[in-house]
């Protein structure tokens, strides 16, 4: 955009870069550390029995290096090329960069109610909690004319049929083992959902695995074309919780491969190709290795409230990893994510301020 100033009878012409994205992708894969975002496989806790698996030889091999950028890049190896070079990633704690829960509980529910309505209401204090009571920024854009019945939530967690007030927000939500395509579901759609019925359920009728995630929301984006999709993964923090660094890390990796997979649809398809911003971030931290409470997260986990995010794409400026000391919250990723829409979200609640990435 072009703007053009008259000042003391001159006239200057500034050319400054202020386009905004007409779609976005938010991704969140549940309780992943900004600890092996930034630093890769912890060498401790892979060699520590209670937690490899057995097979410490298997994560060394695909995991490791003894450079830490080397090393965080073979676990996350869309995060550090694409969107290294084209994006912003913040959270580098050992760089002074802390992006924080502002929410006092460090777990889920709040967490994603934080990221979406962007406000740490302590009234939001359970993962049980009912349907949430305050306006998400999916639900306020899905009112504007632009991006009405063009904003869908895929979540392997059912508990975002309740965390984005599905019923009353209007938004189509996928959650848990929630069946798409309605009453006439296409081929695809019939075989994903025939197979998420017959899957090996580790976490329970709660919450399934996130290949299945994974593939309804890439079909709906390739088929229903949405303005605004929201992708929830919520292996990392299962196998975390279980204690099973292997599957966390194989989890964390998959993700990013789906990130990229995400990415290349994006800028293969008209309707989305150089006009779209990727919003990826977590829900809360988890604590640290040395008294292997890596497994855990809650207000009694020391540093669990750590946590970090990437953007990346139109309106997003390419800084790499920002290692500017800063504090920044969660609760501004409301504001920001509707700001890369050019869009203000307004609510009857405060909302944390928008994080400017476009300079
Ligand atoms: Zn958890």
């Amino acid at each position: 955009m072009k703007y053009f100033f008259c000042l003391l009878g001159i006239t200057f012409s500034s050319f400054a870069f202020s386009q905004t994205a007409e779609n976005i992708i938010i991704v969140t894969t549940d309780g992943f550390r900004w600890q092996e975002v930034f630093k890769g496989m912890d060498s401790a806790i892979a060699n520590n029995k209670k937690f490899n698996q057995n097979d410490s030889a298997n994560i060394f091999k695909k995991y490791w290096a003894d450079d830490v950028r080397e090393r965080r890049k073979k676990l996350m190896p869309f995060l550090w090329s694409m969107i290294e070079q084209n994006g912003q990633i913040y959270g580098n704690r050992d760089l002074g960069n802390k992006v924080d829960n502002a929410n006092l509980y460090w777990f889920s529910y709040p967490g994603y109610n934080e990221i979406f309505t962007g406000y740490p209401d302590t009234a939001v204090n359970s993962n049980k909690y009912p349907p949430n009571p305050h306006t998400n920024v999916l639900e306020y854009l899905n009112t504007l004319p632009m991006y009405n019945n063009k904003v869908a939530a895929f979540g392997a967690w059912d508990a975002f049929n309740r965390i984005l007030n599905e019923e009353r927000s209007k938004i189509p939500v996928y959650a848990g083992f929630d069946k798409t395509g309605g009453s006439n579901p296409s081929p695809v759609e019939k075989l994903r959902n025939d197979m998420l019925e017959d899957s090996y359920k580790p976490f329970g009728d709660e919450e399934g695995l996130d290949v299945f995630t994974q593939y309804a929301a890439l079909d709906y984006l390739q088929t229903k074309k949405p303005k605004i999709i929201y992708i929830s993964y919520g292996e990392t923090d299962e196998w975390a919780h279980s204690g099973q660094y292997r599957d966390y890390l194989n989890a964390a990796n998959r993700v990013d491969k789906w990130v990229h997979d995400i990415w290349d649809f994006i800028q293969n398809d008209p309707a989305y190709k150089n006009k779209t911003a990727l919003f990826f971030t977590v829900d809360h931290g988890r604590g640290d290795e040395k008294k292997e409470e890596w497994t855990s997260h809650n207000k009694d986990i020391k540093g669990s409230y750590q946590i970090w995010f990437a953007a990346m794409g139109t309106g997003i400026k390419a800084k790499g990893e920002v290692k500017t000391p800063q504090q920044l919250y969660q609760k501004q990723f409301a504001q920001t994510i509707a700001g890369l829409l050019g869009q203000e979200f307004k609510a009857a609640h405060p909302i944390g301020e928008r994080i400017d990435l476009n300079k």
